[in-house]
């Protein structure tokens, strides 16, 4: 297995249930610490979300599975090497860069993917500290996904909203220094296509420090009307339910005055960004110049030539993660995933490649919850069992990966190393006086827990 996210856990767990097939599955990942986007993706206050690790943490003490980190596929170890070691190699890197806008100015200082965001928060070894200063008064978060409610609502929060998570203490410092007052969230499309789920939206709504402002106007939609054949607006027509609960919410909302709270949501639909505008000289952000849009009649986005400027210093882009190509794995650079039947990993011809599977985003591009990983990987493993036959005829007497690392001179860590940075984390909790669990951020520190627990 190629990554230890809950897509690459989950598939662990649904070899090692079924007694068919007797197997042993090593568990790669490219960190010292597992669970993936369970550990740098799920915003620090989600504690419920972050409880899956608990069930994750089952499958990686399964005696039959083990947990390799510090090896990068690709880096550390390739596909030939795994080929010699392993019957079947499973990958499950999940989505790893983040969408572009594709705007003028996009590449500003200041300008800045909302994974990287979510990475600093979520205390990503890889992250660069110095890269959040929060010392703006307005900031603008592009898209209308659980990513974007995730970055607005931590965005919103006070620090002691968030002392008892296991946020990153350098984090939480910038944040209890955040000059950040208005977050503006711009959907390209109305309340009814937003991406953003129920759960997440009352989240955002309920934070007890910020005004949440949405526009009557653009909420004040006939709930009768919405997914009928009678409704002439093409926006109306095919609204999932998740739609309707997600406008009710909105249009609620909406009825609510502003408390006058220290900060300040502002939701914008029908919005796209046009240009992120710079300061004259310094090039940093200044502004996002936006355009209103509306949906013309065959349902497609257009834009209304009606501008506007936000004067905000900041702009974070949260449209969407994509796949990133595995060396000597096929690639459809289009979908942003792996070709695949099934599970089963396809040439650029439609052909099987035989030992190869895929499960989770890198298989069906980054979409859907984390319990989605669960179906998403008994249909890979599904394919793989039945494979079975063929692949121990193709591998007969697969090296011990121990072997293959030792033969590449590679350093890695086990499952103990990750408890011992899980107990240092702990630790620095109680340093701190915060919460069960405070994330160490940065390599040094992932070494000396690694080193001296
Ligand atoms: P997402 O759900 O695909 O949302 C992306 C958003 O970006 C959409 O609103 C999309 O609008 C917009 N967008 C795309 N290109 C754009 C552009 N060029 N300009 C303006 N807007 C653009 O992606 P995500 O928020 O990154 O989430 C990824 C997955 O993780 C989702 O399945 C999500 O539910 C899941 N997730 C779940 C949770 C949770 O359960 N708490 C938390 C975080 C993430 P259009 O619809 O118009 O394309």
């Amino acid at each position: 297995m190629i990554g230890s996210g809950p897509a690459g856990v989950y598939t662990a767990d649904a070899l090692t249930r079924q007694r068919r097939v007797p197997l042993r599955v090593d568990i790669l990942d490219r960190l010292p610490t597992p669970y993936g986007l369970v550990r740098y993706g799920v915003a620090p206050d989600h504690l419920k979300i972050k409880g899956v690790a608990r069930t994750l943490r089952r499958v990686l003490e399964h005696p039959d599975v083990r947990f390799v980190g510090g090896v990068g596929f690709g880096t550390d170890l390739t596909r030939a090497d795994l080929a010699r070691s392993h019957h079947a190699v499973v990958y499950a890197t999940g989505a790893g860069v983040d969408r572009r806008m594709g705007v003028p100015g996009e590449d500003l200082p200041g300008s800045l993917a909302a994974t990287d965001f979510v990475n600093w928060y979520c205390g990503h070894p890889d992250n660069e500290w110095d890269r959040f200063a929060l010392d703006t008064e307005e900031v603008a978060v592009v898209g209308a996904g659980n990513v974007a409610l995730d970055v607005v609502r931590i965005l919103a929060k006070t620090a002691d909203e968030l002392r008892h998570t296991d946020i990153p203490q350098a984090a939480l410092e910038v944040l209890a220094a955040s000059r950040v007052r208005t977050v503006h969230l711009l959907a390209r499309r109305g309340p009814l296509q937003a991406k953003f789920t129920a759960p997440e939206l009352r989240d955002l709504l309920a934070l007890p420090g910020a005004d949440v402002v949405v526009r009557p106007e653009q909420v004040d939609i006939d709930p009768t009307t919405v997914g009928t054949d009678r409704a002439e607006r093409p926006e109306l027509r095919e609204v999932s339910r998740a739609a309707r609960t997600n406008l009710r919410l909105l249009r609620e909302q909406a009825e609510r005055p502003p408390e006058g709270r220290p900060r300040r949501v502002e939701l914008h639909f029908w919005t796209r960004p046009e240009e992120i505008l710079g300061q004259q000289g310094q090039g940093r952000v200044s502004g996002l110049r936006v355009e209103r849009t509306r949906m013309d009649a065959d349902g497609r986005l257009e834009g209304t030539g009606e501008h506007t400027v936000l004067d905000v210093g900041m702009v974070l882009r949260s449209v969407g993660y994509a796949g990133v190509p595995l060396e000597g794995v096929p690639f459809d650079s289009d979908g942003r995933t792996v070709p695949h039947d099934r599970g089963r990993v396809l040439d650029a011809e439609g052909r099987v490649v035989s030992g190869d599977y895929v499960a989770g985003w890198i298989k069906r591009g980054a979409t859907g919850v984390i319990g989605t990983n669960k179906s998403d990987a008994a249909g890979t493993v599904r394919a793989l069992l039945e494979d079975a036959p063929k692949l121990r005829e193709a591998v007969p007497d697969p090296v011990p990966l121990e072997r293959v690392l030792d033969e590449r001179g590679l350093a890695h860590s086990d499952y103990e190393g990750w408890l011992r940075i899980d107990t240092a984390e702990a630790g620095h909790a109680a340093e701190l006086g915060r919460g069960e669990r405070v994330k160490l951020h940065g390599w040094d520190a992932y070494r000396k827990a690694l080193e001296e627990n």
